[in-house]
């Protein structure tokens, strides 16, 4: 594999950042992986299990030189981290992002970038339950969509560099404009996210069932609430507080269409029923037949699990 950035440097070294270090091991296309994270603990981690080429303590330092930044900490961070690095960035970098929420990305981060360096938002949609710098793996990335979402003055040949260097890492990738991406991603990611909370949230207060026999009897549904609800408590407090329009209007309809079903049960309206887990089944066969599952019986996931 050719080498796309002479000098990679990840922001914050968590499940995302350190699936890219292994997956630019893997393919080449980093001649320098620097890495930094906020606390001491972590970037020992990283030094321990040889991450990155250099493991360095501020993000200051690690973007010196960088060709590209990639941004890879919790949404509500962005802009902070942003306004450290400004000073520190090499004329005509790209600076990207892993953000699941793309529009206050790229209004936190964008005033304080200097006018010689690209901003360029990106979202690998692809992740599991676990964080830290010991949770990557390579393969995360395989086969999975990483969407584009460029600023209107990004200059082409810069978005076309980084699609590359995510197609280097195993990513399909599309561009996307930035507002309609927080709407599909509240579709397919933050509303179902936010309903496995709830779930697992009604059963932990639900005192007529007890602990034990939601552990011991949970039957698959249940049981993958409990894995996505499982999720890092940061970043997804901060993906409702920053795509909060989308998630409100995505829930409101969720809402809705819970109540018709609501209705059909204690009418006992089977062919209501019937028609709408029809539809959706049509819905889970699609998905499969565009590669983005298996139809395997552990929920379609592989043993590392995919988000
Ligand atoms: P993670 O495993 O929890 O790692 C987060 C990293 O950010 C850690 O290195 C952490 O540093 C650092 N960090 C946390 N708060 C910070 C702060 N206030 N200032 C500076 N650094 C901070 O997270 P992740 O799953 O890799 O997620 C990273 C980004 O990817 C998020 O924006 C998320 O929305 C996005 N994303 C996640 C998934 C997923 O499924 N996980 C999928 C797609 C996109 P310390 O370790 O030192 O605390």
């Amino acid at each position: 594999m050719t080498v796309i950035y002479e000098r990679v440097a990840l922001i914050g070294l968590g499940l995302i950042a350190s699936s890219m270090a292994h997956a630019m091991r893997r393919c080449g296309s980093a001649r320098e992986i620097v890495g930094t994270a906020r606390s001491a603990e972590t970037r020992k981690v990283a030094a321990e299990i040889g991450l990155c080429d250099h493991i360095v303590e501020s993000a200051a330092d690690a973007v010196a030189d960088a060709d590209l930044v990639v941004l890879c900490v919790p949404v509500g961070a962005m802009g902070a981290v942003a306004e450290e690095i400004a000073p520190h960035l090499k004329p005509g970098c790209t600076v990207t992002d892993v953000g699941s929420v793309k529009r206050a990305v790229f209004d936190a981060v964008t005033p304080h970038l200097p006018d010689n360096v690209t901003f360029i938002g990106g979202h690998p949609m692809a992740g599991t339950e676990h964080s830290g710098p010991r949770s990557g793996f390579a393969e995360l990335f395989d086969d999975r969509w990483c969407l584009i979402v460029p600023s209107e003055d990004a200059a082409p040949e810069a978005i076309q560099t980084l699609i590359s260097y995510w197609e280097s890492l195993g990513s399909k990738c599309a561009q996307m404009e930035m507002d309609h991406h927080d709407l599909v991603c509240a579709v397919v990611s933050h509303a179902p996210h936010l309903i496995a909370y709830t779930m697992v949230g009604v059963a932990d207060d639900l005192s007529r069932v007890t602990d034990s026999e939601v552990v011991n009897f949970s039957a698959a549904g249940f049981r993958d609430f409990t894995r996505i609800a499982a999720s890092d408590p940061t970043m997804w407090r901060d993906v409702f507080l920053t795509n909060k329009d989308a998630t409100l209007e995505i829930l409101g309809r969720f809402t809705e269409e819970l109540f018709a079903l609501q209705r059909a049960i204690r009418q006992g309206d089977g062919e209501h029923l019937h028609d709408y887990f029809t539809r959706t089944r049509e819905i889970r066969r699609g998905i499969i037949e565009a590669g983005q599952d298996t139809a395997a019986p552990n929920f379609g996931r592989a043993p590392g699990g995919q988000t």
